[in-house]
């Protein structure tokens, strides 16, 4: 079921779901796809796996504009979750320029690489819940680096590269809405204490300054990929630092000394539940995924 919310002026927010996993009990994670429009021009901020293709062109539709006229479809990082349905949009959509960080433009127009990792973060069959990844014809795309600027209408969306969940990421700045398209970089707008997301390859240098680019934007909106919570930008923002730098500072300590990633968990567990008292998410699995990325960090940093 796809909800449509305006988010603040010309800005709409397509949530697909909750879906259900073809052959498992999992709920999938899709980001949300940001629908922008500016003086009848209009794009959008990540586009979802393939699998959620039709329900945004519906969406797109059902707001009252031709998705054949969609001119960005702009991509804050290629994972599969915001980036496998381009190939499917942009073969649909001719005019439509895919716009992406210049370190993923080539893995969008050959994904085989993409397809690769893609099938090791998420299975061999990953395409059953979530759809190809098609490519995007070469000429549809439009590599970008720190500074550009996406012209819509009046509207000049500038490109902040926000490494550290991935070193492809970019946010993206309207300053008509002084507003922070912020993909992972910020992790879930949720209530609570959360770290930016972390995945293998997470860079935790790169992603604290990153959140600090993003905080010295003062932004007045944040548009995270996940997570709906009306929240404060500043206090966000400094809550998601807070605990990315604190997570690793527990991690460190304890890989140093030797620790079981069991007792990181409960550490991590530990942080959590004294700063968040009524969140039911109190399993020690909820760190599994988060605690090697850390160490692996460290590892190549050469401080654990
Ligand atoms: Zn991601």
């Amino acid at each position: 079921m796809t909800t449509i919310a305006q988010v603040t002026d010309g800005i709409y927010r397509i949530d697909v779901g909750p879906v259900k996993a073809a052959k498992t009990n999992d709920h999938l994670q899709y980001s949300l796809v940001y629908f922008i429009v500016s003086d009848g021009e209009t794009a959008i901020v990540d586009a979802g796996p393939a699998v959620v293709s039709p329900a945004v062109l519906e969406a797109i539709r059902g707001l009252g504009y031709d998705p054949a006229r969609l001119s960005n479809i702009i991509l804050t990082h290629i994972h599969l979750d915001h980036a496998g349905g381009a190939g499917t949009l942009a073969q649909q959509l001719p005019k439509a320029k895919a716009i992406v960080h210049q370190r993923g433009a080539s893995h969008i127009i050959n994904p085989d690489k993409l397809i690769e990792g893609t099938r090791q973060a998420y299975g061999q069959k990953f395409e059953a819940d979530y759809g190809p990844i098609l490519p995007v014809p070469e000429k549809q795309v439009r590599a970008v680096a720190d500074g550009d600027i996406v012209r819509l209408g009046r509207r000049e969306l500038k490109i902040i590269y926000t490494p550290g969940h991935a070193p492809h990421h970019v946010s993206v700045y309207d300053p008509q809405s002084q507003g922070i398209f912020s993909g992972d970089s910020l992790g879930f707008l949720n209530t609570g204490n959360n770290a930016v997301i972390i995945v293998p390859g997470f860079n935790l240098d790169y992603a604290l300054e990153s959140i600090d680019r993003i905080a010295a934007l003062n932004p007045k909106h944040v548009f995270a990929a996940h997570g709906t919570a009306d929240r404060e930008p500043g206090e966000f923002i400094q809550s998601v630092r807070n605990t990315t730098k604190d997570y690793g500072d527990i991690i460190l300590e304890a890989t140093k000394a030797g620790e079981t990633e069991e007792k990181m968990a409960e550490r991590l567990l530990k942080y959590h539940q004294e700063r968040n008292p009524d969140d039911p998410r109190t399993t020690l699995h909820r760190f599994d995924d988060i605690i090697p990325p850390y160490v692996a960090f460290f590892k190549r940093k050469g401080v654990a």
